[in-house]
């Protein structure tokens, strides 16, 4: 296929990310890498095509609204030992693998919560983009802890006497958003346990203040009524996790500007890599159960929710760890044009990306091929036939 000049493609079903149903027999022009045109002309004859997908339904290039790119899913604790230890000459090119894998899986986008030893953006800073279709990658470097609690794996305190918002208004790495840690793990020992927010409210208020002085996002990894409470009142701009947050909370969430990444999938993988049968896997199972009524509710609210998948926690694969999510969202009662906004348009807004998440006229030819009709989502989402992005093909296993 070209990459300059106009082209012209049919789709037998577009699902376009803003939630407006599923259209058929769609025909689009791409021109320089933008969508021109996008709508389901009358009549059978549309002229030549330099791409007839008229079997396959046509979603926008998936975003993964929360990954860590430095980890892979898998269970072996060797490698999840040596991954974490890694000099970063090592580390490039296991970064380099999972975006690979996001790749393969029709992501366009992910936004990373941050390691240790900010690794995601070194990587992020120094790739050489070239003239490939390569994965948008937004990271938090770092991400901000309390001293002694949880989140050492990701982050780092503010240094001693240092309140949270002078160490972020202080911090001269070139992120593009900042993570904040601001509760304990989910507990996989005890049902619906919940911790104390890691700062104070004023504190916590302080640093978004300065955040979005700076033009940038905060995304809070927070669980439990009382920390959820405390981050929606200092002005988060998105609840990561939220794993027993309460109704009261998702009713704030359908209030505010906020989005939620309920990262659901994280516990389905506790629950298969913990021994079958254990204490474990079944709190697993059951803090699944309880995040998907969670789901339930935000949509009957309104809630803005954006699929993220924590890729890089055990069981949790980069790439195909979203359709995963997908199949969550689904199975939480949201329908097919609803699962595809979160994991597109929703994704694009909490990133920042005006032009990407979303199939019509001037956005960006981000476009994800997948085999069959809607009666065939989600299971296609595993075996993606074309995938573009900005308007150069990425793959294309059509033959
Ligand atoms: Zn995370």
């Amino acid at each position: 296929m070209k990459t300059d000049g106009v082209h012209t493609i049919k789709a037998g079903w577009v699902v376009d990310g803003r939630d407006s149903g599923i259209q058929e027999d769609v025909l689009l022009e791409i021109e320089q890498g933008r969508i021109r045109r996008c709508d389901a002309p009358p009549g059978a004859d549309n002229g030549p095509l330099d791409l007839d997908l008229s079997d396959c339904m046509l979603i926008p290039g998936l975003i993964d609204s929360h990954v860590h790119l430095f980890m892979s899913g898998t269970a072996d604790a060797a490698v999840r030992e040596w991954q974490l230890n890694a000099p970063y000459a090592r580390m490039q090119a296991v970064i380099e693998t999972h975006l690979k894998q996001q790749r393969a899986c029709g992501v366009a986008a992910v936004r990373d919560g941050g390691d240790y030893a900010g690794h995601v953006l070194r990587f992020q800073q120094t790739r050489p983009i070239g003239n490939h279709a390569a994965v948008t990658v937004h990271t938090a470097g770092r991400a901000w802890r309390c001293a002694g609690r949880y989140g050492r794996l990701i982050g780092r305190p503010p240094g001693k006497g240092q309140h949270l918002a002078q160490a972020v208004k202080v911090n001269r790495e070139r992120i593009d958003h900042v993570k904040i840690v601001n509760s304990g793990l989910n507990s996989l020992k005890t049902y619906g346990k919940e911790t104390a927010p890691q700062f104070p409210l004023e504190e916590l208020r302080a640093a978004v203040q300065v955040v979005a002085y700076q033009k940038k996002r905060v995304m809070v990894h927070v669980n439990g009524r009382e920390p959820v409470r405390q981050s929606l009142a200092a002005g988060c701009h998105s609840i990561e996790h939220g794993f027993f947050m309460g109704a009261d909370n998702l009713r704030r969430l359908a209030a505010s500007q906020a989005f939620w990444v309920p990262t659901a999938c994280t516990m389905g993988g506790y629950a298969k890599h913990a021994g079958p049968g254990s204490r474990e896997a079944d709190i697993a199972r059951r803090n699944l159960d309880h995040q998907l009524e969670q789901m339930r509710q935000a949509r009957a609210l309104g809630v803005k929710v954006a699929v993220g998948t924590d890729a890089g926690t055990i069981g949790v694969h980069h790439g195909r760890a979203v359709r995963e999510e997908i199949k969550l969202l689904l199975e939480a009662g949201y329908s097919i044009p609803e699962a595809v906004q979160c994991a597109t348009q929703h994704g694009a807004m909490l990133m920042g990306l005006s032009r990407t998440g979303v199939i019509a006229p001037g956005y960006w030819a981000t476009l994800l091929a997948l085999p069959g009709g809607p009666q065939a989502f989600p299971a296609n989402l595993a075996t993606p036939v074309w995938f573009m992005i900005d308007g150069r093909t990425v793959f294309d296993h059509r033959f």
